[in-house]
């Protein structure tokens, strides 16, 4: 057998930090444990048929089985400038402001790419999803965690950052409302996030993947977009994963400031081959026939939420009642890291949750609930986690 040496980014990406827990969760099942994973940030739900019959038609269409455009069909790209401007009431020019992606996460991969050099310096707002700074070190960048801290309601302190660190960054990423902490962001802290990259020629990179999933209609997330002067600074990554549950069609966009979609564009040419075209005009239908189904999704959400907390409140856990995403973030007893209270709740209850260490130094001490099981089966994980 040959022995071949990889490439550093390869060799030396951090060890798979779940798969500790994956093997003690294969431990318990082996005793015949029922299982209750919540551990994964994936719907359930099934996306809604009037999608799938959209999908159906268009696959049937032969001009659909070619190579797609890399920046996306133009009537994708206007649908989801139109679907900003219906939402967020942010203009954007379908030609320029606006990409298509084989999910966000390909467009948040890719991103790093068009504007890391060696040795440039990306800011982290940690806890976070484990793309950012994974993408920043295959493009042999640098990356500063900024973290998020529960004093501030788990909103980065952005005059933490010093000046000289404002001035070197390249890019700012921040997720809001955010997986894992379900935090929402402030119109004033977008301001002043805008202000200050604005001021240091920062870019600011918002991964916006949950704005729809909110449970106060009178606490809407935003897109930062709709804060003036923010195209001059940020882009903007969004999916119809979650709003339409359709993580695995592969479909999203990055929108924003044109010169920043353009380089991504450019990446993106020289790498893929776009997103098969049916895809895309089954999730034009999404965007523009979806409303009433999202809302049916959030009361899903919002009732297992309610279950889920006050379980979690019953059984002495500390955890805030969230306005948004699909996630709880519950706090460690005292007396446990994340990993041996994950690991103890798996052992003794055969839930499966994920540790706050998973996401960053800044998660230790916390533990995330995925709300991605029917109400029945997180009603029997409510229920053995209060008796622990
Ligand atoms: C789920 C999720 C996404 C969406 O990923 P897709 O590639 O569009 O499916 C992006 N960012 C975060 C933080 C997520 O949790």
């Amino acid at each position: 057998m040959s022995d071949f040496k990889l490439a550093r980014r390869v060799a030396e990406l951090p060890p798979y930090l779940f798969a500790r827990i994956d093997k003690v969760k294969k431990e318990v099942a082996a005793r015949g444990v029922d299982i209750i994973s919540l551990g994964i940030g994936d719907p359930d739900l099934p996306t809604p048929d009037f999608i799938i019959d959209a999908l159906c038609e268009a696959a049937r269409k032969p001009v659909n089985h070619r190579y797609p455009d890399y920046e996306g069909l133009e009537s994708f790209r206007s649908s989801v400038a139109g679907w900003y401007g219906r939402r967020f009431g942010v203009d954007l020019d379908p030609k320029t402001e606006v990409v298509n992606l084989i999910g966000s996460k390909e467009g948040i991969a890719h991103f790093a790419l068009a504007v890391t050099d060696p040795g440039d310096v990306n800011l982290v707002c940690s806890p976070n999803y484990p793309v950012y700074p994974i993408t920043t070190d295959f493009a042999g960048g640098e990356t500063v965690f900024i973290p998020q801290l529960e004093e501030n309601g788990f909103l980065p302190d952005l005059d933490s950052i010093s000046p000289e660190l404002w001035e070197r960054a390249k890019s700012i990423y921040v997720n809001f409302p955010n997986n894992p902490t379900a935090a929402m962001a402030t119109p004033e802290f977008f301001r002043k996030l805008v202000e200050r990259a604005r001021e240091t020629n920062t870019i600011v990179l918002h991964d916006a993947a949950y704005t729809e999933i909110y449970f106060d209609e009178n606490k809407r997330p935003m897109s930062i977009l709709e804060i003036p002067g923010a195209k001059d600074v940020a882009v903007e990554f969004h999916s119809l994963s979650k709003t339409y549950n359709m993580t695995g069609w592969r479909v999203g966009m990055a929108v924003g400031n044109p010169q920043l979609i353009g380089a991504l564009g450019n990446i993106k040419t020289n790498v893929d081959s776009g997103c098969f075209q049916a895809v895309q005009e089954a999730a034009i239908v999404a965007m523009e026939k979806g409303d009433a189904h999202v809302a049916e999704t959030r009361k899903i959400y919002r009732q297992r939420r309610d279950v889920m907390v006050e379980a979690l409140h019953k059984a002495g856990i500390e955890c805030r009642v969230p306005d948004a995403t699909i996630y709880l973030w519950a706090k460690v007893p005292a007396g446990y890291t994340s990993a041996q209270f994950v690991t103890k709740v798996i052992e003794e209850t055969g839930v499966v949750i994920t540790p706050g260490s998973g996401f960053g130094a800044a998660g230790e001490g916390f533990f995330r609930i995925s709300l991605t099981v029917p109400t029945e089966r997180l009603e029997e994980a409510a229920s053995r986690i209060s008796s622990l």
